[in-house]
């Protein structure tokens, strides 16, 4: 397994001040923390990779970052589709009821 990120919540809000470009290969992020400009693909698999040092130590079985660069590139989709976003640790997803009649209950 790989590693967990548990302050996600924290590493959202510094993905809102990461500045993306999208290119055909995937997307530049320049971070607003570090000024550094990083490379992040999308994968087959769903998610992203991520060239920064976090994500340069995934696990080669699964490449996905979670790292706020990955996450600026999951902002700047969502923004072009009016989406909204809310991050969550993948062990608190809740669970979904659907009650029929149009009427889903989230539960966590
Ligand atoms: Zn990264």
């Amino acid at each position: 397994m790989s590693k967990q990120i548990v302050n996600v919540q924290e590493i959202w809000r510094k993905a809102q001040f990461d500045t993306v470009t999208e290119y055909t290969w995937g997307y530049k992020v320049k971070s607003g923390q570090s000024g550094e400009t990083y490379r992040v693909f999308p994968l087959e698999t769903g998610g992203f990779a991520c060239t920064c040092k976090w994500g340069s130590h995934r696990l080669d079985e699964d490449q996905r970052s979670a790292c706020h660069h990955a996450q600026a590139v999951v902002g700047y989709i969502t923004r072009k589709t009016g989406k909204t976003v809310l991050p969550l640790r993948a062990s608190d997803v809740p669970e979904i009821y659907d009650l029929g009649d149009g009427v889903l209950v989230l539960v966590r």
